[in-house]
């Protein structure tokens, strides 16, 4: 009999964090997963030996002056590349007739665009960058309902709801808990959290990741903008989705369901785990690293987030009940804000304060169409932008 055929990926943020942990569970499970595309901001280099590695026939460089040298770099690629270009390339790429599933792992709102391609061209969707649910839920799940394919999870909390749910009918479900490190800052005493400085912020205790995403753990943003997310993967109101404090990072999330009953996903803090989960999805094999080992002594503490020290988790759940632009505003304003923060222009306790007055001046309604989405975006960039001033050092 003739093997089964492969899941075909195309991998957008091929050269990024979650990129370089996807082609690792690739690497495990050739005879299950062929990468058909990939794509990546700028370093043309690196795509070109992931391409030779995996016999890649399409990729995408978004950077005009990196699409040029790699087009004069032709010999560097395997004979017969595709190269792709800018945001019509991760489109292209997206809907490419080869491909069964598009794993999106750009980091801010580029993804946007190509994911809703993919959905629409009826590729499944893997999930991990943030901004496209906290920005378009509506559109994005209006989508794949339209076009049935499906949404799967990437980021470990929410791929960790998806394990739990399976088998349960949505309306079983009382509530969701995701987990939070607590970030770099959870011990600190809060008188000195004034003096932290960028360095202090990006030494983060269990996971390794690009610098905003681990701002974001200090500040408990992150988990502000994967409750946002979760809302919309989950069909959950925002009083449904709650986050607590768990320093080990080995549990990913509790769903309480309406008996009483919590079920609760366990994993080492790497995303192989849920990337893994998400791909082979629904078949299970070895990982590529170790699972939990319970011959060592450890040991699993919970305990509830305290807002008036992460407040920027207070302004995630007023934004989500306020609805309609509000969380694109939040997301924003926070990129704004870490991004001053890490130049060294702004203090850490000025993100939160930041965010809270920029959602003061804008209005949350309900989007009508993407294009608003995006204008309340760039609107809302605009003013956070204002906001720095207050507070420059
Ligand atoms: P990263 O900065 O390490 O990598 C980003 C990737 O996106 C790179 O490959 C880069 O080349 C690509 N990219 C950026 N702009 C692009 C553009 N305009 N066109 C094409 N490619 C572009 O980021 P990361 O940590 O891998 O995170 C990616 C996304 O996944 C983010 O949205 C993040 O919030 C989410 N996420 C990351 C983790 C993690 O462990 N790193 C966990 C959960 C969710
Ligand atoms: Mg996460």
């Amino acid at each position: 009999p003739s093997p089964p055929r492969k899941k075909r990926l195309v991998l957008l943020g091929a050269t990024g964090s979650i990129g370089t942990n996807t082609l690792r569970v690739l690497r495990a499970h050739p005879d299950k997963l062929e990468l058909v595309g990939i794509a990546g901001h700028s370093n043309w280099a690196k795509l070109a030996a992931i391409a030779t590695e995996f016999r890649v026939p399409h990729v995408g460089i978004f950077d005009d002056a990196s699409f040029n040298t790699a087009r004069a770099e032709i010999s560097a690629f395997p004979a017969g590349t595709a190269l792709h270009h800018g945001l019509d390339g991760l489109n292209a790429l997206a809907t490419l007739p080869d491909a069964d599933v598009v794993l999106v792992a750009v980091v801010g709102t580029t993804g946007l665009a190509p994911a809703l391609a993919a959905l629409a061209a009826g590729k499944d969707l893997a999930l991990a960058s943030k901004e496209i649910l906290v920005l378009a839920g509506k559109f994005v799940m209006a989508a794949a309902r339209e076009h049935g394919a499906a949404l799967l999870p990437v980021d470990s909390e929410h791929n960790a709801v998806f394990q739990c749910l399976a088998g349960h009918p949505g309306s079983a479900v009382r509530r969701i808990v995701l987990t939070a490190s607590g970030g770099a800052f959870r011990d600190w005493p809060a008188d000195q959290l004034a003096r932290a400085t960028p360095a202090d912020a990006l030494r983060h205790p269990n996971w390794s990741m690009g610098p905003k995403i681990t701002v974001d753990s200090a500040t408990l943003a992150n988990k502000g903008l994967e409750l946002m997310e979760a809302k919309w993967l989950f069909n959950l109101q925002p009083a449904q989705c709650q986050a607590v404090l768990h320093a080990q990072s080995i549990v990913h999330c509790l769903v309480e369901f309406f008996d009483g009953t919590m079920l609760a996903q366990l994993s080492p803090p790497s995303m192989t785990f849920p990337i893994q989960h998400a791909l082979l999805h629904p078949e299970r094999r070895a990982g590529v690293e170790p699972p939990l080992d319970l011959a060592r002594l450890f040991s699993l503490d919970f305990r509830p987030v305290d807002e008036s020290r992460f407040p920027l988790l207070r302004i995630a759940r007023e934004a989500m009940e306020a609805g309609g632009v509000a969380p694109a505003v939040y997301n924003a304003a926070n990129e704004i804000a870490v991004a001053a923060f890490l130049q060294g222009r702004i203090p850490f306790l000025a993100i939160p304060p930041v965010v809270e007055q920029s959602l003061g001046l804008i209005s949350p309604a309900d989007p009508v169409d993407l294009a608003s989405v995006l204008a309340v975006d760039a609107d809302a960039r605009r003013i956070a932008a204002e906001q720095l001033r207050r507070y420059s050092l």
